[in-house]
Order: C-alpha cells, then sequence, then structure tokens
C-alpha cells in the first residue's frame, strides 16, 4: 500500500512508534527493505537521495511503485535531501508520495523561501514536504562534506519555521551525522534539545543520520517524539560485507546465486530497527486507510471561474 507521509507518520505519532526510511538505488536493496518489512507486518518508508535518483533512472521506480502497491504493508516513497525545485519536480513527476527539500545550509529567508515554494507546489498533489532546519553532522563517507560538527536547532526557530513554510515534518539537529562513526567517537543525541523543540512544534519529528547511534540514545529519541529515523549506512554495509566476502570465495556469476545470502545479511539489520523503532506488527494499524493518490492539480475555484 502507497501513502504519503501525513497519512504514515500520523498513526506513528499517535501510538508513539518510529518508522525506518531506508536510502536504496537498486532492486536488492529495494527487496531487503521490503521483504523484510512484510515479514516484520512493519510500516517503512522507501528513501531516495537526488545522487540515487541519477544512478537507477526515472523508470525503475515504476517497479517500485508497483510492488509498492501490491504490498498489504504501508510505504511510502520519498525523496531525500532533495537539493532544488528542479530534483522536487522530478520525484514528483516519477510518483513519490513525499519529497524532503533541504534548505538547511542556506540562510534563513533563503530556506524559508525554497521550503514554502516546495510546499506551495507539493500540496497541490497531495504530496507531502519534510523540511531541514539546524544541520545534521557529518562522519565523512557522505553528502554535506564540509560540514563535520552539526549544528543544533534552536526550538523557537523551529516552531517560526513550520509557521512560515507549513511543512509537514521537520529534520531537526540534535547531535546525530551522517555515515558510520570512527571508532574513537560517542555520539549523542541531545534528548533535552529534543524535548525543547517538541514543546514548540507539533508536526512528525525526524532523525538523520540514524546509523550506528546507539540503541539506547535511538531508542529514547523514538519516545522523546522522532516519528521517523533514516538508515543508510548500516543496511547496505552489512549487504556488501557479505557480497564482498561471497565474491572472493565464490567464482559464480549468477545474481540469484550469489545475492540470496547477502540479502538475508542486510534484512536481519532492517529487522533489528524495525524492532528499535517499534514499528514491527503496525502495519495492521493501517489496514482500512484508503492508498494515497495524486491529487488532481487543478484548483477548483479557478476550473469553475475558467471552464464553467
Ligand atoms: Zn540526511
Amino acid at each position: 500500500m502507497l501513502l504519503n507521509m501525513n497519512q504514515l507518520l500520523e498513526v506513528a505519532k499517535e501510538n508513539k512508534f518510529a518508522v525506518g526510511a531506508y536510502n536504496i538505488s537498486n532492486l536488492e536493496l529495494v527487496r531487503i527493505v521490503i521483504e523484510q518489512c512484510e515479514a516484520d507486518n512493519a510500516p517503512a518508508i522507501i528513501e531516495v537521495h537526488p545522487t540515487e535518483v541519477a544512478y537507477c533512472k526515472n523508470d525503475f521506480f515504476a517497479y517500485v511503485l508497483q510492488r509498492i502497491r501490491n504490498s498489504k504493508v504501508p510505504f511510502v516513497l520519498h525523496l531525500d535531501h532533495g537539493d532544488s525545485i528542479d530534483s522536487v519536480v522530478r520525484a514528483i513527476h516519477n510518483g513519490f508520495s513525499s519529497v524532503m527539500i533541504d534548505g538547511s545550509l542556506k540562510s534563513w529567508e533563503e530556506n524559508v523561501a525554497i521550503t514554502k515554494e516546495t510546499v506551495d507546489i507539493c500540496h497541490r498533489v497531495g504530496v507531502s514536504v519534510e523540511g531541514e532546519l539546524g544541520t545534521i553532522g557529518q562522519t565523512g563517507t557522505h553528502i554535506e562534506e564540509h560540514l563535520q560538527k552539526g549544528i543544533y536547532t534552536d526550538p523557537e526557530d523551529a516552531r517560526k519555521f513550520v509557521e512560515e513554510t507549513g511543512v509537514d515534518t521537520l529534520a531537526v539537529g540534535v547531535g546525530t551525522a551522517h555515515g558510520i562513526y570512527p571508532s574513537d567517537v560517542t555520539p549523542k543525541i541531545h534528548i533535552d534539545i529534543l524535548q525543547n523543540i517538541v514543546d514548540q512544534v507539533d508536526i512528525p519529528l525526524v532523525l538523520h543520520g540514524g546509523s550506528s547511534n546507539p540503541d539506547d540514545q535511538i531508542a529514547e529519541a523514538v519516545k522523546n517524539g522522532v516519528c521517523k529515523v533514516n538508515i543508510s549506512s548500516d543496511f547496505k554495509h552489512a549487504f556488501f560485507d557479505k557480497v564482498r566476502t561471497t565474491l572472493v570465495e565464490d567464482e559464480g556469476w549468477d545474481p540469484n546465486h550469489l545475492f540470496p545470502a547477502c540479502l538475508d545479511e542486510g534484512k536481519k539489520v532492517v529487522h533489528h530497527k524495525n524492532n528499535l523503532f517499534g514499528a514491527v506488527g503496525k502495519a495492521e494499524l493501517y489496514y482500512g486507510i484508503d492508498p494515497w493518490r495524486a491529487e488532481p492539480y487543478h484548483d477548483t475555484d479557478t476550473l469553475k471561474s475558467e471552464f464553467l
């Protein structure tokens, strides 16, 4: 079942669990996420970054959407870190039900302007929008390379940002970083900052850089208002570790022979995360909800005045 982010996270917020948002860019990664979430009966977000969209190409999403629509488990197809109106429109064109526009590295005025423009476009067709305020740190293996340390989101600014832009969800900077942490770094999620943001903002909050944070911190963040946790490095790492050892030991060449054991390694991580977020078994809370379809984009009043 395909939903948009509002439909998905409204239920999560009410029932105090979080939904995993897993980055994919090929068939194997899609299968890991969808098949494990079906096994867990856990709702999930299939998330694609613009660089991943560029890699897997537009037509790939016809397959992803068909696979999701044929599932009894609710899924959202979401653009991760949209970097321009062009990337947002491309996602809409590809059938995504949700987008993120990331203006967090821009000035306040520019971030508000591009986020508001995205909301104006997306809400006409029923697509949800995630904004970002404050930035998410970077551990050296992912985007935003010039930022080594995250900037914490100011709770009062978060309230103003949501009011001015009309975003549906907000990614906040509370001390996580993208990628996998070096062994000498102990990450810390600042629960106090998160609580102050929750006091000011009523929409679901998003945690980026959720890979390899200690489980107890993630669980605490979920208890304190985080409804979506982004996971990319963790499950891909498990999959490709197994690919590496398999290819050394096995000189075969058929994906159907080489990959199944590798998919299983990725699935173990997805299962662990679904459990951690409290999402296992929660798909049944969505039974009876109408699947999402893009809204017709014509404004009814304009239509009437022009054509009737
Ligand atoms: Zn991110």
